[in-house]
């Protein structure tokens, strides 16, 4: 089973694809993930995406839709989220191309329900570990001990877009760009909204895996 996982920055996208890959036979393709990977590394890709993903704002379809393609075409995979892909018509169009091509397809696609209010406020309390890319919050989701990462020890940082300026622009570029890719897949029968409000991950996670009829 394919599935996309849509929502706006700070929806839970992320952590919830990272319990399906521990907990099921899942892999998980995350665009924000492979960017940020390009830049580390300093590659061509990279230094083209650093400024505008910095900056809080979308990288252009036609780069987006070529590093996805070139992921699909090296990886095998029959259970794939994809995190933060499609996030314009134009990737949803032509993610289904590359799929119809390998005779793949999406099975569903999970809408993240939350106020947007509540947005600004987990974005900005968020710590990453760069080396394993799991998430942490100051005050929801704590690591054990204050800025190391649970699991590899690593120091925990915060990404330079989670800054309220960046995170403003990238709620604004969801709302315009993203948001109408929930009625795309509400006319194909795919999405299935989940509610995030009021929910810890692990609450969240029991949705999910309901709506996507794994437990
Ligand atoms: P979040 O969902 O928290 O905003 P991501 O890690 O998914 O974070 O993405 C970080 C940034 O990477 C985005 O703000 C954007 O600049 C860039 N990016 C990721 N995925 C895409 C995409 N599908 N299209 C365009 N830009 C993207």
């Amino acid at each position: 089973m394919n599935i996309i996982l849509l929502g706006p920055p700070g929806s839970g996208k992320g952590t919830q694809a990272e319990m399906l890959v521990q907990n099921y036979r899942f892999q998980q393709l995350s665009t924000g993930d492979l960017f940020r990977k390009n830049i580390l590394e300093k590659t061509a890709l990279g230094l083209e995406a650093s400024k505008l993903i910095n900056s809080g704002n979308l990288v252009p379809d036609e780069i987006t839709n070529k590093m996805v393609e070139q992921y699909l075409l090296e990886n095998k995979f029959d259970n794939l989220i994809f995190d933060g892909y499609p996030r314009t018509i134009n990737q949803a169009e032509v993610l289904n191309q590359i799929l119809d091509q390998k005779n793949l397809k999406i099975d569903k696609v999970i809408f993240f329900k939350l106020n947007q209010d509540l947005l600004m406020e987990r974005l900005t309390g968020r710590l990453v570990c760069p080396l394993c890319k799991r998430s942490y919050h100051i005050k929801n989701r704590k690591p054990k001990i204050e800025m190391i990462c649970d699991f590899d020890s690593g120091p925990l940082v915060v990404r330079p877009d989670d800054h309220p300026d960046q995170i403003a622009i990238r709620l604004k570029a969801y709302e315009v760009e993203t948001a109408p890719l929930v009625d795309y897949y509400n006319n194909q029968n795919k999405l299935v909204s989940i509610n995030c409000e009021g929910k810890n991950a692990e609450e969240l996670f029991l949705n999910l895996t309901t709506a996507l009829e794994l437990s």
